[in-house]
C-alpha cells in the first residue's frame, strides 16, 4: 500500500480521489482553501468526460442534474447560421459516442465528487510551500509550518501549480493574449435566444460570445465572452477590472439575443485566459502532474475538467495495475499514455480561438464548412477511450 498525497481538490484532485475509492492505497487530499468554494457557473461534460463517470462514482448524480443539449450552432453576428452540429436532437450524439453531452452546474458535479471522496479524506486550509525528496519518501510542506510524508504526490494544483515548480521548474502559465468575461442567466428570462435548449456561439471578428443550457431542465444559461487582447497582462491577478461599457460597444449591431446576453455578464470583470508551456516531463521523482497543472489549457473545446478526469482516471489504473512493479513504471506508463494527447488538445483549443474569431472573408466561409461537418474533425477527441 502506498501513501498517496493530492495536492489540490479542484476537478482533477477530486477525481482522482474518487476514481481511487476502492483501491488498497490510501489517499489524502490537500486543499489550500479553508472552505470548498466551486467559481464559474456551469461546464460542458462532453462523452470523453461522461464515459469515465461510473468510474468515478457519479454517473446516477450527473444524469440526474445536467441536460443534454440538442444541437451546436455557429452563428455570424447578425444570428444567421455559420454551421451546426447535432447534439441530443434525434439521439445523435448518444449513438456517435456511446455517452451523453451533459450542461451541468458545475457545483453540481463538484457535490457529486465530494459525496465520493468523503469529506474526511480532505484536508482543507494546507498550502503547499514545496517538496523535498529523499530515496523512501516525498515530504510536502506546508505554508503553516507544519509537513507531511508521502510514498506519492499528485500536483492537482492547477495552472498556478507548486507542483509542477518542482517537476519542471523552467514551465510557466503564459498569457494567451486573450480574455473572458463571465455570467449565468435564467433561460426563461432569454426571450431572444433563437434555439435555448442548444449551444451556441456567436462569432464575430477577434470574439465570440458563447451560451450553453445548464440543469435538468435547461432552467439557466452559462454565457462567456471572449476576446483577443489585451495584448500583454501586466497584472498579477487573474482577473481585473474592466470597462464595461466599452466591452459592449464592441458588439453594438449584433443579434438581439447577444444584447440581452450580456446583461447577463459581468463586463466590468476581465479573467486573462493562460496556458502551460509545454515540458520534457510531466513526473519528477516522487511527484506527478495531472489537470491544468500539466496542460492548463484555453477553455474553448470544453475539455479543460474533462482532460483533467482522463489524466485522473489514466494514473488510477496505472497505480493499481499489479502488473506494474514500481511508482517510477506506473508514473512513465501515465505520461506515455496521457502526455501527448494532453498537449494536442491544447493546441486544438488555441487554434479554434483563432477560427472562432476570424474576420470575414474568404477563411470564414473555409472555416464554416469545417463547422459543419464537426463529427469528422473532432471525433477523436469525443471518443478517446484510455488505453491504460
Ligand atoms: C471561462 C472558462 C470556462 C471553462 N469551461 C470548461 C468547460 O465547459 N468544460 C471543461 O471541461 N473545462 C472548462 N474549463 C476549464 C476547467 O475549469 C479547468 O481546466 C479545470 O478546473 C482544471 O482542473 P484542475 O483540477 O486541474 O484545477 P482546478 O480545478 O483549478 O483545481 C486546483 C485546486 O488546487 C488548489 N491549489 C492550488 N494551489 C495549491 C497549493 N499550493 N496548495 C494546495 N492547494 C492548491 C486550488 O485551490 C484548487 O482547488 C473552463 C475554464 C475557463 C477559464
Amino acid at each position: 500500500m502506498a501513501r498517496i498525497a493530492v495536492v489540490g481538490a479542484g476537478m482533477g484532485g477530486l477525481a482522482f480521489a474518487a476514481a481511487m475509492r476502492n483501491s488498497r492505497h490510501e489517499v489524502t487530499v490537500y486543499e489550500q482553501a479553508s472552505e470548498l468554494v466551486e467559481l464559474g457557473a456551469g461546464i460542458s461534460l462532453w462523452a470523453n468526460g461522461t464515459r469515465l463517470f461510473d468510474e468515478m462514482g457519479i454517473a446516477d448524480a450527473m444524469a440526474e442534474q445536467s441536460c443534454e443539449t440538442e444541437v451546436a450552432f455557429f452563428r455570424n453576428e447578425d444570428g444567421s447560421v455559420a454551421g451546426s452540429q447535432l447534439l441530443a436532437r434525434e439521439n445523435w450524439y448518444r449513438n456517435a459516442y456511446g455517452y451523453p453531452y451533459y450542461g451541468a452546474f458545475r457545483t453540481h458535479l463538484q457535490s457529486a465528487l465530494l459525496e465520493v471522496v468523503g469529506r474526511e479524506r480532505i484536508q482543507l486550509g494546507k498550502q503547499l510551500a514545496g517538496l523535498d525528496e529523499s530515496v523512501d519518501e516525498i515530504t510536502l510542506r506546508w505554508a503553516d509550518g507544519s509537513s507531511n510524508r508521502a510514498d506519492l504526490v499528485v500536483g492537482a494544483d492547477g495552472i498556478r501549480s507548486v507542483v509542477r515548480q518542482y517537476v519542471s521548474p523552467q514551465a510557466a502559465p503564459v498569457f494567451t493574449g486573450n480574455s473572458a468575461f463571465r455570467g449565468l442567466a435564467k433561460t426563461a428570462e432569454l426571450d431572444k435566444l433563437p434555439e435555448p435548449r442548444s449551444f451556441t456561439d456567436w462569432m464575430g471578428d477577434g470574439m465570440h460570445v458563447l451560451n450553453f443550457p445548464v440543469g435538468k431542465n435547461f432552467e439557466y444559461q452559462t454565457i462567456v465572452v471572449f476576446m483577443d487582447g489585451p495584448e500583454k497582462w501586466q497584472h498579477e491577478a487573474w482577473r481585473v477590472p474592466a470597462d464595461a461599457e466599452s466591452i459592449r460597444a464592441k458588439f453594438h449591431g449584433w443579434h438581439p439575443a447577444v444584447a440581452q446576453l450580456l446583461q447577463h455578464v459581468n463586463l466590468a470583470e476581465r479573467w486573462g485566459m493562460f496556458q502551460v508551456s509545454p515540458m520534457q516531463s510531466w513526473h519528477r521523482g516522487r511527484a506527478v502532474l495531472i489537470g491544468d497543472a500539466a496542460h492548463g489549457m484555453m477553455p474553448h473545446h470544453g475539455q479543460g475538467a474533462i482532460s483533467s478526469f482522463e489524466d485522473a482516471v489514466a494514473l488510477c489504473h496505472v497505480l493499481n495495475d499489479s502488473r506494474i512493479s514500481s511508482i517510477a513504471e506506473g508514473l512513465a506508463r501515465y505520461q506515455q499514455e496521457r502526455k501527448a494527447r494532453g498537449e494536442k488538445i491544447q493546441q486544438s483549443s488555441r487554434s479554434l480561438n483563432d477560427c472562432l474569431h476570424l474576420p470575414p472573408g474568404q477563411a470564414r466561409t473555409e472555416r464554416n464548412a469545417v463547422l459543419n461537418s464537426l463529427d469528422r474533425h473532432f471525433s477523436w477527441l469525443h471518443s478517446y477511450k484510455l488505453g491504460v
